[in-house]
């Protein structure tokens, strides 16, 4: 009976740097019909390096696919209904490999790794005071937080890559570049491509042209062989050469933000969501002018949703630490032993009573760009428990999202009514009311919290050749929404505010 009401279906790979996903979706109505979820390894070889397995990340997609394809089956739903398939990842994650072999030539270097900050240092002095041409033509601040940097390393650093790009086998990708030449068929006939969203997160992309910059690889000494071709957010790149799936389409492509920025259909000019995962990303749609910010943020390709369609550009303000400090207190700490045990413990606090936490353990992102920065927990008296400290680290979360959230307030000039939130951390109440008392504005959470695999499904469905999904506004009607409304008055709110921005000033010069 299921199976007649079906329209065609959509499946998403959801691949973050905590964990990956596969989940399908129906076009017609975005009901989630069924997923599944890998964790995947963090490797910490050396103090601020963090490095991910490749071949462990491509293992866990093709896990994924094949556990929901048959979570399908018993649910008696035909898998061939799937038309398409879309990529979301977590972005600037570095990864270079053998062309001829599919072997990876090194770890991934993930975004929050710290090793290039000499790198970043040394290339920071060749900029011109005067002409900062990577800020304009990229939107970006110098940081180690972007590919480029990242690659440089590897290039300078990894004899098996000088000698791979020596011999014209090294392939350059993010992990979007990564998986789809890899599911395409790889050394056999792979397709070595990115979206543009995922380009501009790499510092070596022009985001007014859409192109690979040359003057942008020459500065990082980036041989352009080596990058994948730029495409659309929504077109058919490749079809899936094995597994469950084999021949269907991958046909969208976005990365993590991006896709939850679509997921959230936050379409005009001035919409924004924010995103809680091992970081928080807030972003806002500045339609098709590129902003440039006063205040610490990032100038970022939104989407593209077609060749032929134009291209949207976000403000954007990243935190690096928000979910993983959650990890950190499991992991490093062991206070808990689940990330949902945070909110139990901080429930019996009910206040983190004087403690303040600023995780700023890969420096500060947004709005400071400060990579001297360390992690602190400071205010801490004889009474100070574990639940005051988990309490601390939630309410860290929501000081960081206010500081970005008054630096695209000043930008844009009309402050947000309410924020639209996702990610797996809103899962967490006392998170959420913590964040609309701290804001003092309505937090808002769609029913159906994968926004950013519904993203990357949208783009994938609504591709030219696929044409399963539709992306105008009635779609939505059915979206269902969950309110957290402020409880505490704005002059409590403010007291905490400023005392923990006291606390983040305390943890900028520790290292030099
Ligand atoms: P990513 O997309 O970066 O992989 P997710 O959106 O999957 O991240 O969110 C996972 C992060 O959220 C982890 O860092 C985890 O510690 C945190 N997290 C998950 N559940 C909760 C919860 N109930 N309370 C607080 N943090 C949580």
């Amino acid at each position: 009976a299921r199976k007649a009401v079906l329209g065609p279906l959509v499946g998403a790979v959801d691949q973050g740097t905590s964990s990956t996903r596969f989940l399908v979706f129906n076009s017609k109505t975005a009901e989630l019909l069924s997923h599944h979820q890998v964790e995947i390894k963090q490797e910490f070889p050396r103090e601020g390096w963090v490095e991910q397995d490749p071949k462990e990340i491509l293992q866990s997609v093709y896990e994924c696919i094949e556990k929901t394809c048959e979570k399908l089956r018993e649910l008696n739903i035909d898998i061939s209904n799937i038309k398409a398939i879309g990529v979301s990842n977590q972005r600037e994650t570095t990864v270079v490999w053998d062309k001829f072999t599919g072997e990876p030539l090194y770890n991934a270097v993930v975004w929050l790794d710290l090793r290039t900050q000499s790198t970043v240092e040394n290339l920071s002095k060749r900029i011109p005071g005067n002409n900062n041409f990577v800020k304009s033509k990229t939107g970006l601040p110098l940081s180690t937080y972007f590919s480029a940097v990242k690659l440089r390393w590897i290039l300078d650093n990894v004899r098996k890559v000088q000698k791979a790009v020596e011999e014209g086998r090294a392939l350059f990708g993010t992990i979007d570049s990564w998986l789809i030449w890899s599911l395409t068929g790889g050394a056999k006939g792979g397709v070595h491509c990115t979206d543009v969203t995922n380009a501009s997160r790499t510092m070596l992309f022009n985001i007014h042209s859409l192109e690979w910059d040359k003057e942008l690889c020459d500065f990082f000494e980036i041989p352009m062989a080596i990058l994948p071709n730029v495409r659309s957010s929504s077109e058919i790149y490749g079809l899936m050469k094995a597994g469950a799936l084999e021949g269907v389409p991958i046909s969208g492509c976005l990365g993590d933000q991006s896709a939850a920025l679509v997921g959230q259909m936050c379409f005009q000019d001035g919409q924004a969501k924010n995103t809680y995962g091992t970081g928080c990303f807030l972003l806002c749609n500045t339609g098709h002018k590129c902003v440039f910010s006063e205040h610490g943020l990032l100038t970022t390709v939104a989407y593209k949703l077609g060749r032929d369609k134009p291209v949207y550009y976000a403000l954007e303000g990243s935190v690096a630490i928000a979910g993983a400090v959650i990890r950190w207190l499991r992991d490093n700490l062991g206070i808990i032993s689940t990330s949902e045990e945070i909110e139990k413990l901080a429930k019996e606090a009910g206040t983190s009573y004087g403690c303040y936490f600023v995780p700023a353990f890969s420096g500060l992102y947004a709005p400071y760009w400060e990579p001297s920065a360390r992690g602190i927990i400071c205010g801490l008296t004889q009474f100070t428990n574990k639940c005051h400290i988990a309490f601390a680290a939630l309410e860290a979360v929501c000081f960081q999202t206010r500081e970005i959230l008054d630096a695209m307030n000043r930008d844009c000039g009309i402050p947000l009514s309410h924020l639209q939130v996702d990610g797996g951390m809103t899962s967490n109440k006392i998170l959420m009311q913590l964040q609309a008392d701290i804001l003092y504005i309505p937090v808002v959470k769609p029913s159906m919290p994968e926004t950013t695999a519904l993203g990357a499904a949208m783009a994938a469905g609504a591709a030219e050749g696929v044409g399963v999904w539709s992306l105008e506004p009635e779609d939505l009607s059915a979206v269902t929404m969950e309110r957290f409304e402020p409880q505490i008055n704005a002059e409590e709110s403010e007291i905490r505010y400023s005392t923990w921005k006291k606390a983040v000033m305390k943890s900028v010069g520790w290292v030099t």
